[in-house]
């Protein structure tokens, strides 16, 4: 569904050039949830960042239905990041002077011209209203971020990155900044979605526990990725498991 082919990608340091990507390739299957490991500046957030064309590669091609992504029109790039990627990361990003409910609105504030929005804002709202209902945060709707804590912040920010049904969530060490229990927790939520829901999902994440949740860990090394033999689902995190 999602493929990188041959990607290579530098970061520009005055005048030296710091390979960060080289020559990877990946291939994401419909409904997978995909786990990416490696040590931190191995170039997992910005391998995810390729994936969902929040930046493009200096090489190499990405594609979704073996459609080409990375060289899109900036319209159409738009479009696919508002409607067919979901983005998580380890610090929220959540606007801290808008409600809970209005940050999980934000994508179709965005999504839609100002007359397309009042047409369709009631339908909205009970989609956002549903949405944090199910992840366990409709008792928190008109607090700001300030008032919640990080694993509330971390519901509303799948919430939010769920309203527009995307095919696929991209998370960034969405448990990164969690207690153990409350990253459990949002894991698990992650787990149902794909299970219930068929969104496929990449996770990127250094906590070697939760990747048991998932059904396959690559892992980032000299900027490529190699298939993990690490031992899945194993009886190491057999509670996550159990509940999920
Ligand atoms: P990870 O997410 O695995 O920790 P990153 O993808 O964030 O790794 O970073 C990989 C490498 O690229 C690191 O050495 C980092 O310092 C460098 N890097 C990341 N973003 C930038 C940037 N915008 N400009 C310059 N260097 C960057
Ligand atoms: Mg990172």
């Amino acid at each position: 569904m999602l493929t990188a082919e041959n990607l290579q990608k530098a970061y520009r340091r005055q005048a030296v050039q710091v390979p960060v990507i080289n020559g990877l390739d990946l291939e994401v299957k419909t409904g997978e949830f995909l786990s990416i490991v490696g040590a931190s500046g191995s170039g997992k957030s910005t391998l995810l960042h390729l994936l969902g064309t929040l930046d493009a590669p200096d090489s190499g091609r990405i594609l979704l239905d073996g459609k080409r992504i990375d060289n899109l029109p900036n319209c159409e790039r738009d479009a696919l990041r508002n409607r067919t990627f979901g983005y998580i990361f380890q610090f929220y990003h959540l606007l801290p002077e808008l409600t809970t409910l209005d940050n999980v609105l934000m994508p179709a504030y965005i999504g839609h011209s100002v007359t397309g929005w009042w047409k369709t804002r009631s339908k909205w709202r009970a989609r956002a209203m549903e949405l944090l209902t199910r992840v366990g945060m409709g008792h928190r709707i008109t607090h700001r971020p300030g008032q919640l804590s990080g694993g509330e912040l971390q519901r509303a920010a799948v919430a939010r990155a769920l309203l527009m049904s995307p095919r696929v969530l991209l998370a960034d060490e969405p448990t990164g900044n969690l207690d153990t229990a409350t990253g459990d927790e949002i894991v698990r939520l992650l787990r149902e979605l794909n299970r219930d829901d068929g969104v496929t999902i990449v996770m990127v994440t250094h906590n070697l526990d939760i990747v048991t949740a998932t059904d396959r860990v690559v892992r980032m090394v000299g900027g490529v990725v190699t298939e993990d033999t690490m031992p899945k689902q194993s009886s190491f995190h057999a509670p996550l498991l159990a509940a999920v």
